[in-house]
């Protein structure tokens, strides 16, 4: 079977977040922008994938264009285990665009569709490839946008629990928020706090000292810049807190510099990121190996999604996947991704990543 063609589609959802929004760079989210992958042969079967986008997905496509679908095109499709060397090829052919950014986004999105070929070449679910089946649904937790004022914080909280969410996320850098967030919760109900790297080690250290008695479950990417992988580690020992990270690192290379330093009690690697399937399983071995967990990246609602899903049914590691907190004005899935009232997301049956694109979603929703 070979590849005839690999496109990227480009749709951009609109949302409502509620209270909450989320800056980027320079820019704000305004609009959820997927970056679909679609791998054709010439058998007739389509395989679906995820690069990472938010406000870069015409630099994305244009990577997926230019770079990823020409080492691709005419190729035989390899099965499960050919996918491994077929991605290394690829990945050494483009290692001089960089091994982080941009490139490998291009490349999860190759490597997320073939896996989805693999499973739908043989009609079962992605996860029978990789393991058995331990989780037929996923715990879900409520990742909150960037909200401010502790008390719309907390209102937000109180809300994600009446929707049936168990355990939340917030995206917050006050102590007043953590804390107005814990007492709206109760203390049985699992808070993280992510913070998107805004501090150095000191006053990370304060910070991480200063939520203690909120007890978040971590606090996520408390320190600039990421890949300072020494503060982090720091921070970890001397904040008093678990610490988590990996949604800005690619590959089980910089997963391992950043595992062994001490850096991370949680690791979290984004499938539509790190290299894609391929390289996320590398990273859940060498996680396990390390004696790290694994907390995945997944604010998005595209193949990647779906594929975070699929891997995180195969570890019965008591996990959450993360679900951003919004409504959204369409879904790729027929809704069949949304948490459920008690807040878990069963990991869908269909072959390959479980579920069919919409394609009337994806023609209304399509960015030329
Ligand atoms: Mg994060």
């Amino acid at each position: 079977m070979l590849i005839t063609d690999v496109r990227a589609h480009h749709i951009r959802i609109p949302y409502d977040a509620g209270a909450g929004s989320f800056k980027q760079g320079a820019s704000a989210i305004a609009a959820l922008d997927i970056v679909v992958v679609e791998v054709s042969t010439d058998s007739g079967l389509t395989g679906w994938g995820d690069a990472f986008s938010y406000v870069c997905a015409k630099t994305t496509c244009a990577a997926i264009d230019e770079m990823v679908a020409p080492q691709a095109r005419g190729q035989q499709v390899p099965d499960a285990a050919g996918i491994p060397a077929f991605m290394e090829n690829i990945q050494r052919n483009l290692h001089l665009f960089g091994r982080y950014g941009i490139t490998m986004f291009a490349i999860s999105g190759l490597d997320i569709a073939l896996w989805d070929l693999a499973a739908r070449v043989q009609s079962v679910p992605l996860h029978r490839l990789i393991g058995a089946c331990k989780r037929p649904q996923v715990p879900a937790y409520a990742s909150l946008l960037r909200i401010g004022a502790p008390e719309q914080v907390a209102e937000e909280c109180r809300t994600a629990l009446r929707r049936g969410y168990t355990a939340i996320k917030l995206h917050e850098t006050t102590t007043a928020a953590v804390f107005a967030a814990r007492q709206a919760i109760g203390a049985g109900v699992p808070l993280m706090v992510d913070m998107n790297c805004p501090l150095d080690g000191p006053a990370a250290i304060a910070f991480a000292q200063a939520c203690r008695a909120a007890a978040p479950m971590f606090l996520e990417e408390p320190v600039w810049p990421p890949e300072d992988f020494a503060t982090l580690a720091e921070v970890r020992s001397k904040g008093g807190l678990n610490i988590a990270a990996g949604e800005n690192a690619c590959t089980v290379h910089q997963f391992r510099q950043m595992m062994s330093a001490g850096a991370v009690s949680h690791a979290q690697p984004s499938v539509t990121k790190v290299g894609g399937v391929t390289e996320y399983l590398k990273i859940a071995a060498l996680a396990d190996e390390l004696g790290v967990r694994l907390a995945p990246h997944s604010p998005y609602f595209g193949p990647g999604l779906l594929a975070t899903l699929q891997l995180m049914s195969v570890r019965d590691d008591g996990s959450f996947i993360e679900v951003f907190y919004m409504k959204r004005a369409a879904c790729l899935w027929r809704g069949r991704i949304d948490a459920d009232g008690s807040g878990n997301m069963a990991v869908p049956e269909g072959p390959g990543l479980g579920c069919e694109p919409d394609k009337e979603v994806m023609e209304r929703y399509r960015v030329a």
